[in-house]
């Protein structure tokens, strides 16, 4: 018999999730489409012509179950709300960077637009690393 299930998929730590609602109530415009511009917080890991890999502001403390290690973004330098807006030469980069990550460990994960958990309308994909097997 299987007790005690958590539900809980993915979540940020309680002062993280408060620090998160300030900044959006503060920062009402897009501040995806303010990366690699002064005063953006976000730290810039890596760029292609087309997209941003950033540390995430606010990262998960627990997804897939786990406990977050690493949680990066990737977000596309044009103010996109889904794949399907960007051109066939911007989606392979895309899938290039997300294999890149793939190796080194990063699961990846993107809410669609309709998805009442997505939070920002500029689309991102999320690249999670979280402890791995034998730690
Ligand atoms: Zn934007």
């Amino acid at each position: 018999m299987v007790r005690n299930i958590s539900i809980t998929i993915s979540r940020r730590a309680r002062q993280v999730e408060a620090r998160y609602l300030k900044y959006k109530s503060k920062h009402p415009e897009c501040t995806f489409c303010k990366i690699g511009k002064k005063g953006n917080g976000n730290e810039i890991i890596d760029e292609t012509k087309h997209f941003w890999i950033v540390t995430n502001l606010f990262p998960y403390e627990l997804w897939d179950g786990r406990k977050v290690l690493t949680h990066l973004l990737v977000v596309p330098k044009d103010h996109f709300h889904n794949i399907d807006e960007m051109t066939h030469s911007e989606r392979i980069t895309l899938i290039e960077i997300l294999g890149r990550y793939e190796k080194r460990g990063y699961s990846f994960y993107g809410r669609a637009p309709q998805n009442a958990s997505r939070s920002m309308e500029h689309q991102h994909t999320h690249l999670i690393k979280v402890e791995e097997l034998g730690e």
